[in-house]
């Protein structure tokens, strides 16, 4: 693993001098898997309770396909990077904390604690594990949407529906899932949802979309061309501001390695938490993305906020 050396505020023990376990492994409080936003604001509450936390971070946020971050208050606007490595920054100013770059393959009760191996091949033993991994997105296989993502393709229209400046919409249908695409994006602009052929929706569904004055087109597309133009297979051409469409989220290995229960949500599974981000496993708390149905930056740093201060608590009571 690669460490970044942290710049120091203090005279504190660097957190490489910590004492190793049984297997060299160095042993933390808390070891933190995802340094993104939720990741960074959970270790920053366990920092700041100076506890020893590491960071394990493969570098892949979920929104790295997109040139600026929107709705975050304070932060609105700028790159999604940006955000993330200022908070970096002021995370790793605090001795207690050190950041890895890895990813990490395997994770796994051990005595009264936690064992994670990296890639890389070194592991770090910590008495509690945070959760932070994200999610990662499967896109629908229509030939040009893939390159278009997070630039004009979204999933997510509060977070850029406002930029498309009232322009034509589309939603591609993936299930009937796309109807509430459908019925909210109006507000953003004139909406067409093109069924391909993946459902039909009933008199009642119908008389909603027509309600929110939302088009219906059918039949299947073929490709996406220009800025977001839907190329139907008959060759019909709908130009588009942009194109919405809801992708399949998966959550990883490391819940179901540890144990963790995990829920079924309306885009596929995430790690079931309590109020406190705790889950079904002691000591291992969840946070962001993986730990809800729908997730944005600024829940994950509202949730990792919540994640850093239970896992403090299970610390400091063995709650
Ligand atoms: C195209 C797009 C645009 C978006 N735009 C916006 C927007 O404008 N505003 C907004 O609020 N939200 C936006 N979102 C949603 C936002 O990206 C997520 O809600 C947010 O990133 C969740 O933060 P997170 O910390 O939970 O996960 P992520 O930001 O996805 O970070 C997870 C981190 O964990 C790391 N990781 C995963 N597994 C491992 C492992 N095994 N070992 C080590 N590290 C690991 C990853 O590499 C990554 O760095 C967008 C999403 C997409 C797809």
């Amino acid at each position: 693993m690669n460490t970044v050396t942290p710049a120091h505020k203090d005279d504190a023990a660097p957190a490489h001098e910590y004492s190793a376990g049984g297997n060299g492994a160095v042993l933390y409080d808390a070891v933190v898997i995802g340094g993104s936003y939720a990741g960074l604001s959970a270790a920053m509450q366990l920092a700041r309770a100076r506890q020893r936390v590491a960071v394990i971070d493969a570098g892949l946020r979920r929104n790295r396909y997109a040139a600026a971050s929107h709705g975050f208050l304070g932060q609105d606007g700028r790159p999604p990077e940006a955000i993330a490595s200022e908070g970096r920054a002021q995370l790793l100013a605090y001795p207690n904390a050190q950041w890895r770059e890895d990813s990490a393959v395997h994770a796994q009760k051990e005595g009264g604690g936690f064992l994670v191996r990296g890639a890389s091949g070194a592991s770090l033993r910590a008495r509690c594990l945070v959760l932070a991994t994200g999610v990662r997105d499967e896109l629908p296989d229509i030939p040009g949407l893939a390159e278009r993502w997070g630039r004009h393709v979204f999933h997510c229209p509060y977070c850029h529906g406002y930029e498309l400046e009232q322009g034509p919409v589309g939603v591609l249908a993936v299930s009937e899932l796309s109807l509430h695409q459908a019925l909210m994006l109006p507000d953003w602009g004139p909406t067409t949802l093109f069924l391909n052929e993946v459902f039909e929706p009933d008199a009642g569904q119908s008389a909603q979309l027509r309600a929110r004055g939302a088009r219906i087109v059918r039949g299947r597309v073929a490709r996406l061309d220009g800025t977001a133009d839907v190329v139907m297979q008959d060759g019909t051409v709908h130009a588009l501001a942009g194109l919405f469409v809801a992708t399949r989220v998966r959550p990883g290995g490391l819940p179901a390695q540890l144990g963790c229960a995990l829920e079924d949500g309306p885009m596929g599974p995430f790690v079931r938490t309590d109020a406190m981000k705790a889950t079904t496993v002691p000591g291992v708390f969840a946070c962001g993305d993986v730990a809800r149905p729908a997730g944005s930056v600024a829940l994950a740093v509202g949730d990792g906020a919540m994640a850093g201060a239970a896992t403090h608590r299970s610390l400091m009571f063995g709650l």
